[in-house]
């Protein structure tokens, strides 16, 4: 490799871990939480998927100051903000919902703009992650902390077309939890 070349190639590799450091002036290092939190949401995820197909969405970590995580047909995004804010067992309910969106072959542009389909596809999605949730073995009755810090954060609904927080707590207030 040339002298100009390789150093192309270093300025682009510079400008692709800007996107992913902070702050660039903070030694590289500060990389590792993060690749340490990509590994825990990973896991999670490879625990849940094989349950639902035998073939399943890819995984994508994104870095966002939004709780969210969402399925859209190929790929099932996680942000940075919601893997942080949540324990292991309450972001494997988060998996295993947006896991069962694609169990369940939930593409919301089939529905775009019928919130009532919408909601009752929701719900059905946190009643399949209950199963995906205990089959993986995490506790499924942590999975109510998720919505609590979904309401603490956002209030009642995080996205309008979801059931209210209120609802989704007393979909997964198990007996078994009790
Ligand atoms: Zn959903």
């Amino acid at each position: 490799m040339s002298r100009l070349k390789l150093c192309s190639y270093l300025a682009a590799l510079l400008s692709s871990l800007v996107l992913y450091v902070a702050d660039p002036s903070l030694p590289l290092s500060i990389t590792d939480p993060e690749q340490a939190q990509i590994e825990r949401v990973t896991t999670i995820y490879e625990k849940i998927a094989p349950f639902t197909m035998e073939s399943f969405p890819t995984l994508v970590y994104q870095k966002s100051e939004v709780m969210n995580a969402w399925f859209s047909g190929e790929k099932i995004t996680i942000t940075s903000a919601i893997a942080e804010k949540l324990n292991d067992d309450e972001l494997a309910f988060v998996i295993a919902h947006e896991l069962s969106h694609f169990a369940l072959g939930h593409l919301r542009d089939e529905v775009e703009g019928q919130e009532e389909a919408i909601i009752s596809k929701e719900a059905h999605a946190d009643e399949l992650a209950v199963y995906y949730t205990l089959r993986a073995g995490y506790d499924v009755c942590k999975a109510k902390g998720t919505f609590e810090k979904f309401r603490e954060l956002y209030g009642e609904s995080l996205l309008n077309d979801h059931p209210s927080n209120a609802l989704r707590l007393y979909m997964i207030d198990l007996p078994m939890c009790h």
